[in-house]
């Protein structure tokens, strides 16, 4: 706390991160990073990017990324915005077409952003809430309300919506914004992108940092219909925002492009989510239906924040949210099988050591 802050710096919580740990030994399944390296093309193309050109500013239209994506969702590139990472997306997002008189509407296990992001830009926020098998419950969001975001997947829960339910919902609600940041969605959910044609009022949020492997690039998009795009862009100018760099531009329109890598790692995830899910019941786990690279899970006699530490004390690191109705729960993104094992071997010890 300090006197120079303004009032709304005192009261923000900030979000907390999952850990970055310094030491390299451990196995890390706390964020959701794709266990397989970005695509080599994308490799190589930051490589090619990489020369006397980084004395010139970018393009600050991101040109040939927004094709690729636009190319790639069969939409036009005035239909894309782009930003370092979807949370700077969803900043923007937040503040540009989540503030209204009326307010906003999101469930109340969800990704951890929003309430901060709510408290940042001055948004009056209401939490509506998930039913007991943590689904969420659509005729919650009817309600008056100025607009309405929700992650599909969710986050932590990793449990997908259909596109009906949320076509429903969007043509329920004519006029309101309806934001749904897929950032987990390539990992066997439906994205609700083809919505966006027939919908003015939704908006899809992407991210390269999951399915694409680019997590340190930092690169997410938007897709929808030019007037929720014009928004983006409008406070993106306001905020002198940067474009995206040279090489983060380069990297991620070949990771767009190169779609038999894209397929091989999601397809390998998803394998690995079955097989871990498998391994974790046995072990008398039990595991919400996931459809993203991580599985949220509880062990019905143990504390999820002493699982998480003991799994810590051997070198395994996942995450736990302390959180009314979820703190029984580990969040588990999926690592390699070997990755897997590791965590298996490591839980089977430790409800071995304490039963
Ligand atoms: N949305 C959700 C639901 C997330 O879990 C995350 C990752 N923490 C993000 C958005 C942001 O991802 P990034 O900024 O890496 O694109």
């Amino acid at each position: 706390m300090s006197k120079y802050w303004s009032p709304i710096v005192s009261e923000l919580k900030p979000y907390v991160a999952g850990e970055q740990p310094k030491i390299t030994n451990l196995i890390k399944l706390n964020t959701n990073e794709n266990p397989y390296g970005p695509s080599p093309k994308a490799l190589a193309a930051i490589r090619d990017a990489a020369d006397e050109r980084l004395r010139l500013y970018p393009d600050p239209a991101s040109t040939a990324l927004r094709d690729s994506i636009a190319r790639l969702h069969g939409v036009t590139a005035d239909e894309v915005f782009v930003g370092n990472g979807s949370d700077e997306v969803l900043a923007h997002v937040f503040n540009g077409l989540l503030k209204h008189e009326k307010p906003l509407l999101y469930p109340d296990i969800t990704y951890s952003f929003y309430p901060t992001y709510s408290l940042l830009y001055g948004i009056e926020a209401v939490e509506v809430p998930l039913r007991d098998d943590f689904t969420i419950d659509f005729s919650e969001f009817d309600r008056d309300c100025g607009a309405i975001i929700f992650p599909n997947p969710n986050a932590p829960t990793g449990i997908a919506v259909n596109r009906e339910a949320i076509e429903r919902l969007a043509a329920s609600k004519p006029d309101t914004v309806i934001v749904i940041d897929e950032a987990y969605v390539d990992f066997g959910a439906e994205t609700a992108i083809p919505l966006t044609r027939k919908y003015p009022n939704i908006l899809v949020v992407h991210t390269l940092s999951k399915s694409r492997s680019l997590a340190g690039l930092r690169v997410g998009f938007a897709i929808g219909q030019r007037p929720l795009i014009d928004a983006l862009e409008r406070v993106k100018d306001s905020f002198n925002s940067y474009p995206l760099d040279r090489l983060a531009q380069a990297g991620a329109a070949a990771a767009m492009e190169d779609v038999d890598w894209f397929e091989l790692c999601r397809r390998k995830v998803m394998t690995s989510r079955d097989r871990l899910v498998v391994s974790l019941e046995r072990l008398g786990f039990e595991v919400l239906p996931s459809h993203a690279n991580f599985v949220f899970a509880r062990h019905p006699d143990r504390d999820g924040a002493e699982l998480q530490a003991e799994l810590r004390a051997r070198s395994v690191i996942v995450r736990h949210f302390k959180k009314p109705r979820i703190d029984q729960y580990l969040r588990i993104s999926i690592g390699t099988d070997e990755e897997c094992d590791v965590l298996i071997e490591a839980l089977a010890d430790i409800l071995a050591r304490n039963s």
